[in-house]
């Protein structure tokens, strides 16, 4: 039996892992941490489970990625509810937007946006549309070998004619070439910041350089179906976990990976800070192409020589994880907000704010709530500071405490004085607890379609999670992760990966 080797317990490694080892491989899974799910991991601190990093979840949809994992892994339910409202939106000027994924929510475009808001999400769902169901497909992206061109091929082909039928407008594939910014070019300022603001979060880039067709995809994350995960966003890579357990594979933690060992151009062995060789026919590195390239020392393939030092226009996290009183949170708000304060977006002018659901006992102790809030933040000025002097490293963390709170209370008036808790984490605290080099995090920003990395590296050395198309968010990296998973069976000639039957959405039009 095949022996593959996974490194990483995150959910792009977990969903290749399950998959493979339900296929019949013998899959080893070795984490660096105590627990899975890396940036889309929950931790316990007096009390509360806090979501880490990512905090909403989509793709749970019937045909979406994550029912895709669910049946490649063998996972019979998520632990998850359906949110009433993806998430609300607060503008500058005081508007709430509210996202929804029934025909309310364009009721709710209209009255923030009028026509040209009308205009450019039509444009945004017939062109999501389209794609979904072309990535739901699961083809391999880039192209990086013949093999890949006939199996894009195989998914691309039948997609095609049943798009044509369908009305499929040749003039999607301009937008290949295009910003999503073409399609906003006499819209109001308004509307421009309010997509900016979530393509941030979708897509990593804001409609002036976030690639046309991946944007309308991304954008449609909210359309699909928001779901609460019952003890935070770590349950879903705990059942993963659980599902490869019953597959026969195994995950053991604590087993820092310091080597991947290769011979005659192929992986032999992977080796741990423990002194543990595991020997190994496939390695799949659920890492960046910077922490993978570590691994290998001076064994590079060309995929990771010359990296540059990082991608200049990538970023890093900075987070607040609040412990509140359950009496400062209305019972009809939504459960995540997003508040736009200014331009620049990132630094504390755009900010992510989730709160753990009332129902979900799991999460904190009895009437109290665990938030996080988050915002976006370049990396390199915190390990500048952090190196050159601490105490003004110190005051600029504060500092992002006190902008992070003032954004919250847009959403969430009086939290300042709930507050029970409050623990901070920059990108440096992300690379600790991810290991990601220089705390980047989010994957490539999404600028044009071949901007991720190619998931093959070398023979039988694989790269899986946000690096590899379709990038970030735990249902991009869940897709990504069985994409692989797939092409190394089919490769091996081997059992295939079951799929859902696929549903296309009703589209309902305005
Ligand atoms: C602040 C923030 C907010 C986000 N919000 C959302 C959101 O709301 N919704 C959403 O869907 N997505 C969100 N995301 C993105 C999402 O979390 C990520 O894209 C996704 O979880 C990344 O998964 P991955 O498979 O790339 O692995 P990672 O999460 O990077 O996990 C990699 C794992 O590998 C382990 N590892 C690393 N090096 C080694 C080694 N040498 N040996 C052994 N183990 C190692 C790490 O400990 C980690 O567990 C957010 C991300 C951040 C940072």
């Amino acid at each position: 039996m095949a022996r593959a080797v996974i490194v990483g317990a995150g959910i792009g490694g977990l969903s290749a892992a399950a998959a493979l080892a339900r296929a019949g491989l013998d899959v080893t899974v070795l984490e660096a941490h105590v627990s899975p799910g890396g940036c889309a991991a929950t931790y316990f601190h007096q009390g509360y489970r806090f979501d880490a990093g990512a905090t909403l979840a989509a793709g749970f949809y019937p045909g979406g990625p994550m029912e895709q994992a669910a049946q490649a892994a063998g996972v019979a339910r998520w632990p998850v509810r359906p949110a009433e409202q993806a998430m609300q939106v607060h503008l500058p000027d005081g508007a709430k937007v509210v996202r929804r994924s029934d025909a309310s929510r364009w009721e709710a475009l209209r009255d923030a946006f009028g026509a040209p808001g009308i205009e450019f999400f039509r444009w945004q769902e017939r062109t999501a549309d389209a794609l979904w169901d072309l990535a739901l497909r699961r083809p391999p992206w880039p192209l990086q070998s013949l093999a890949d061109v006939q199996e894009s091929a195989a998914a691309l082909l039948p997609w095609a004619s049943g798009r044509l039928r369908q009305g499929l407008s040749p003039w999607l594939a301009l937008d290949a070439f295009l910003p999503v910014a073409a399609h906003l070019r006499n819209a109001p300022e308004r509307l421009r910041l309010f997509v900016d603001g979530q393509l941030l979060i979708a897509a990593q880039a804001e409609s002036a350089r976030a690639n046309a067709l991946y944007g309308a995809a991304a954008l449609d994350l909210p359309r699909r179906g928001v779901v609460h995960v019952a003890g935070g966003m770590g349950a879903i890579a705990e059942t993963l976990a659980e599902a490869l357990r019953r597959s026969g594979g195994r995950i053991l933690y604590r087993q820092e990976v310091t080597r991947i060992r290769r011979s005659g151009g192929r992986p032999v062995a992977v080796e741990t800070k423990r002194g543990d060789s595991f020997p190994a026919d496939l390695v799949l590195a659920n890492l960046t192409p910077w922490n993978a390239a570590a691994l290998l020392k001076d064994d590079l393939p060309p995929a990771l020589k010359n990296l540059p030092l990082h991608p200049q226009d990538g970023w890093g996290a900075f987070a607040l994880y609040a412990g509140v009183d359950g009496a400062a949170i209305p019972q009809e708000t939504a459960l995540h907000h997003q508040v736009l304060l200014r331009r620049p977006l990132g630094e504390g002018s755009s900010v992510f704010v989730s709160i753990s659901p009332a129902w979900d006992g799991s999460r904190a102790p009895a009437g109290q709530r665990a938030l996080t809030i988050s915002t976006h933040t370049k990396p390199a000025a915190w390990y500048e500071l952090y190196e050159s002097d601490r105490s003004a490293y110190e005051a600029r963390q504060e500092e992002y405490v006190q902008k992070l709170l003032a954004a919250a209370e847009v959403a969430l008036p009086g939290l300042r004085d709930a507050v029970r808790l409050i623990l901070p984490g920059t990108p440096l605290t992300f690379e600790r607890f991810t290991r990601r080099a220089g705390g980047w995090v989010g994957g490539f920003p999404q600028t044009n379609l071949r901007r991720s990395f190619g998931a093959r590296l070398a023979e039988n050395l694989w790269l899986v999670g946000d690096s590899i198309f379709p990038g970030q968010s735990t249902a991009a990296v869940a897709l990504g992760g069985l994409r692989v998973a797939e092409t190394v069976l089919r490769r091996m000639g081997t059992r295939l990966l079951e799929r859902p039957a696929r549903e296309s959405l009703a589209g309902d039009k305005p």
